[in-house]
């Protein structure tokens, strides 16, 4: 399986981090080719200019749009690893998707509405919230947490396999507790 992941963290020393070197670890051993996309390391623009736009209106790739294109169409699966931000994925997240997931690549309209284009493709996505799950299940707010990356992203682009893990509560745990967790992601990018 070639494994995309794309990691989105400022913090080399962030609970996400550990995460994400658990996931490479199980993915390794299990031989699968990954290829890590650290946005914040490699200080990922996230801006779609209005000349990018411009240029796709005419079918022209920008440089900084093509060489994601390719890494994305490289992979036959999807980690996403991210900490829930104002109930959504952090915005170098959400522009790292405005650039990438272009009309055309990623989706197109025809008359018969839109149309995913990506659909041989699945995706994990893996989320740590500082609230309590209790909290978004008394404010009606559990679906906010994945549906904008699960529905109003990869699914709208043909991506219907997707799985998604959510860890609550995260600094309120016990040690123990989080090192259950790393353990478990371990295995997480093998089972899905
Ligand atoms: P860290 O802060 O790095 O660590 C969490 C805990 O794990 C700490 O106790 C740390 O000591 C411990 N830890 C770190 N590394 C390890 C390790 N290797 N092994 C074991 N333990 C470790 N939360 C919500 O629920 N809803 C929101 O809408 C929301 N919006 C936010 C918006 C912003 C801008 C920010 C900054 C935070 C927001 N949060 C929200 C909270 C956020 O989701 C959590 O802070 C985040 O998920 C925690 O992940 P982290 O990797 O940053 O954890």
């Amino acid at each position: 399986m070639k494994v995309l992941i794309v990691f989105t963290h400022p913090s080399k020393n962030s609970f996400n981090h550990a995460l994400l070197e658990n996931i490479i670890s199980g993915l390794k051993q299990a031989g699968h080719e990954i290829r890590i996309k650290d946005l914040y390391k490699e200080n990922f623009n996230p801006i779609l200019t209005g000349d990018d736009l411009t240029m796709l209106h005419t079918n022209n790739i920008p440089e900084k749009i093509d060489k994601e294109q390719q890494q994305l169409l490289w992979a036959d699966s999807l980690i996403f690893i991210y900490p829930l931000w104002w109930f959504d994925r952090p915005a170098m997240l959400k522009g790292w998707f405005d650039v990438v997931l272009t009309n055309g690549l990623a989706f197109e309209y025809s008359s018969e509405g839109v149309k995913g284009l990506l659909k041989h493709k699945k995706a994990l996505v893996i989320i740590t919230a500082g609230g309590s799950k209790q909290y978004f299940i008394d404010n009606d707010a559990l679906q906010l947490i994945h549906r904008p990356v699960t529905d109003g992203t990869l699914s709208f682009c043909g991506i219907k396999d997707v799985s998604h893990q959510i860890y609550y509560d995260i600094s309120n745990l016990s040690d123990t507790e989080r090192q259950d967790i790393l353990n478990e992601t371990k295995t997480a990018g093998l089972e899905f």
